[in-house]
């Protein structure tokens, strides 16, 4: 059954109709082209025959006078045959004056002209064939007293016409037969690999998003291939997020458990018998400590997962970058001084950069608290900021504990802690640098990091300036 709104039978169905109608266009002209050119070889010939014999009609006193001239004895006036040409002579009342040979003895008649005077081309159609006549007014200077009347059967010209016509219509109906059918054959050997595509798309589910659409077929057109290419990145970025969700319910779930799991033993160990003050308190102290780590984790998740997905707008206003930076280092000043760390700033420059205020703050601020975190006691926590070229390049360089090589590529992760985190930062989430980074993108920037374990990191930050 044909599927009217299907692409296959729409792409068919207005490649006909243009194809047919240029097809009918051109061979109307033919037509029209053939039948002018036919037509006026027949109308030449019966001028120049009117024209020579009005030459030999004569007028005297007002009556046509017609010597017997060489012209009433020419073949094509005696004989009939397809080559005839009929000659009529009226006067100036239509009366019939002479006519030729062969008119006389043909048994079909040729109806009067309607006046004297007309001069030009007639058709008319006796027992089926078509009868070109043409009319020339007798003349002198004192008047018009007759006419002559030239006319001859189209015979072969009028059989080449009907021949054409049917030829022109027989070729039509094949056209539309050829066009249609090829037409629907081409046009399935385009369509078949979408109908394959549709139909590996629809199998591909969120339970086997590992799979890509392939379809073995030398020759594909270029945007099937693209088609193909285009879906199977959508499912490489669909399988991603997808892994990325479950691993995040994974991390959640396991970064709670733990704060959880202490609480409950806790509560469980202080329930079991009667306990002085001092040890319930020991006990609300974990318990408290656990329950701000939970906190903490989901705040963070929250804040990433709104990063995320968009939903922090970026509130674009013109931030002085020294003046923020040392707004950080202020509130991370007291941390700093219990481990003697040394924060130094270097930014002789006022650099104006038109970003988000609370999202610079915020990395920064991570950045930094890293450094003094991951510092031993004297260390030294460097900042610098400069402008290179189209960027805004803030470094934070600590003399602190280091990162090693394997470690590098994990630590912007959610919930990765490095080999030295436990020991330095016990209650941390593993959460600040995948919010940082986050963040930076957000601000259309990026975050990179060197190390050397046991004697330092760098972290560079570049903002679009
Ligand atoms: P939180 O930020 O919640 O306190 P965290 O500091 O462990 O926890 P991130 O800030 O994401 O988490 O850092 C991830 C890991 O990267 C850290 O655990 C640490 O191992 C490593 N790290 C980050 N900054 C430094 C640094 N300046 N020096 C050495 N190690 C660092
Ligand atoms: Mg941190």
């Amino acid at each position: 059954m044909i599927n009217y709104k299907s692409l296959k039978f729409k792409i068919v169905f207005w490649y006909s109709i243009v194809f047919i109608l240029a097809f009918i266009l051109i061979e109307i002209g033919i037509y029209l082209y053939l039948d002018r050119s036919l037509h006026r070889e027949i109308d030449i010939t019966l001028r120049e025959e009117a024209f020579e014999f009005v030459k030999n009609v004569k007028v005297k006193s007002g009556v046509i006078f017609i010597p017997d001239s060489v012209e009433f004895n020419e073949p094509e006036h005696v004989y009939l045959n397809d080559a005839s040409v009929f000659f009529r002579v009226f006067d100036g009342d239509l009366n019939l004056v002479a006519s030729s040979k062969n008119l006389k003895e043909a048994n079909f008649l040729i109806p009067r002209p309607e006046k004297p005077d007309i001069e030009g081309v007639r058709e008319i159609e006796i027992d089926g064939r078509r009868l070109r006549i043409f009319y020339l007014p007798i003349r002198t200077p004192e008047g018009t007293y007759g006419l002559v009347e030239m006319s001859k059967f189209e015979g072969i010209v009028q059989v080449a016409m009907g021949l054409l016509r049917i030829s022109v219509v027989l070729a039509l109906l094949l056209a539309v037969v050829i066009v249609s059918y090829g037409g629907g054959l081409i046009v399935s050997k385009f369509i078949n690999p979408l109908e394959q595509i549709i139909e590996k798309a629809d199998k591909i589910n969120a339970e086997n998003l590992v799979e890509r659409i392939v379809i073995h077929k030398n020759n594909l057109p270029d945007e099937i291939v693209k088609l193909i290419n285009s879906l199977n990145r959508l499912l490489e970025r669909l399988e991603k997020s997808f892994k990325q969700i479950a691993q995040f319910t994974y991390d959640v779930s396991h970064e709670l458990l733990t704060p959880l799991t202490v609480i409950k033993d806790e509560i469980e160990i202080s329930l079991m018998k009667r306990r002085k003050a001092k040890d319930y308190i020991q006990t609300l102290n974990v318990i408290h400590k656990q329950v701000n780590r939970s906190i903490d984790i989901v705040k963070s998740m929250l804040y990433l997962a709104k990063v995320e997905s968009g939903v922090i707008s970026v509130n674009l206003c013109d931030v002085n970058v020294a003046e923020l930076i040392r707004e950080v280092i202020l509130t991370l000043n007291h941390k700093a001084r219990r481990k003697s760390i040394k924060i130094r700033f270097d930014c002789n420059s006022v650099l104006i950069l038109r970003t988000d205020e609370n999202l610079l703050f915020e990395s920064l601020r991570n950045i930094i608290d890293n450094a003094i975190e991951y510092t031993g006691k004297g260390g030294i926590v460097e900042i610098k900021c400069e402008k290179a070229g189209e960027w805004l390049k803030i470094s934070i360089s600590d003399t602190g504990v280091g990162i090693g090589a394997d470690e590098l590529p994990h630590i912007f992760d959610r919930f990765y802690r490095g080999r030295s985190a436990l020991e330095l930062n016990p209650t941390g989430t593993g959460l600040g640098l995948a919010l940082t980074k986050s963040m930076i993108e957000l601000l259309k920037g990026r975050i990179d990091v060197v190390s050397q374990l046991g004697k330092g990191t760098t972290f560079t930050v570049q903002i679009p300036a």
